[in-house]
């Protein structure tokens, strides 16, 4: 089956994790911005970051077939430095035309301090300006519940924000619920230590169902797999569910919500395109074209 990674760091992987995501179907993939694993110095590190997520990666993706979109930011935990935060914020929008950019993210919180609380609004701000997409990062473990909640109070309080807009990314079972129900979109991320494993997230789905849900690898330089969308589809299938339930979370729902973004500029190719449903080209086999690398 063909599907869609909504949000991993691809500029954090190896050649061969292209590779392997094309031969196991992957044929689209968004990044959102986020942390390097150090703290950039200036602005210009962020500037060469926005060109090495607009310009290099997508061209690195697509000697795999596969398609590479991003989303522009500085994150929560660079945050923390407001004065440099704000440099990056007038940064942005210099990027935000370019093909293949869906919008601000991966913005939030991280250690749901005031100065991330700060910059985290104004980059709704921004993204509300400049009518653009937000992906959201929720904190981890014991900061997830209450920043969850900072998050969707923020959210809650500016009517620019429209939640079907908006994605709240890495809920787990004690937050999916609140996201859900305030009409946003929600992700779940599949990671091997922390987060969900794919058999925690199929009980997710099988107990709230396919709408505005989506699934990730959320790879990046930590401990990480790429392939676990992949064992998610097995999963899936292994408890029973149809090629369309699956179909729907993997591959439908990210592309009914990037489609929303003004840079949205994924076409699938004619190898991809199958059946329609919802307006959108399905996947007929599983055959994905792994193009040689130069
Ligand atoms: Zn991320």
């Amino acid at each position: 089956m063909y599907y869609v990674d909504p949000h991993i760091h691809m500029v954090a992987r190896i050649t061969d994790d292209y590779v392997r995501m094309a031969r196991a179907g992957c044929v689209a993939v968004s990044e959102p911005a986020f942390w390097a694993g150090f703290d950039r110095g200036s602005v210009e590190g962020f500037i060469d970051y926005f060109r090495h997520l607009t310009e290099i990666e997508p061209a690195r993706a697509a000697e795999f077939g596969i398609h590479h979109m991003c989303w522009l930011c500085i994150n929560a935990k660079e945050a923390e430095n407001v004065s440099l935060s704000r440099e990056v914020i007038a940064a942005i929008p210099e990027f935000l035309d370019r093909p293949g950019v869906l919008g601000i993210g991966e913005i939030g919180l991280n250690k749901n301090t005031p100065n991330e609380t700060t910059v985290f609004q104004e980059q709704v701000d921004l993204a509300m300006k400049t009518d653009e997409l937000l992906l959201i990062h929720t904190p981890h473990l014991a900061d997830k519940y209450k920043g969850t909640r900072m998050i969707l109070d923020v959210l809650g309080s500016d009517p620019r924000v429209r939640p079907d807009r908006v994605l709240i990314d890495h809920v787990e079972e004690h937050t999916i619920e609140h996201a859900l129900d305030a009409g946003f979109w929600v992700g779940m991320t599949l990671y091997p230590l922390t987060k969900c494993t794919p058999e925690r997230a199929v009980d997710m789905v099988e107990r709230y169902g396919t709408e505005r849900i989506l699934v990730n690898s959320a790879g990046d330089w930590g401990p990480s797999n790429p392939m676990n969308t992949p064992d998610f589809i097995r999963t899936l299938r292994k408890r029973g569910r149809s090629e369309e339930f699956i179909r729907s979370v993997v591959y439908d729902n990210p592309l009914r919500f990037f489609s929303q973004a003004k840079g949205f500029n994924f076409n699938p190719p004619v190898s991809v395109r199958g059946s329609r449903a919802g307006g959108l080209d399905l996947v007929p086999d599983d055959t994905a074209v792994v193009r040689q690398a130069r």
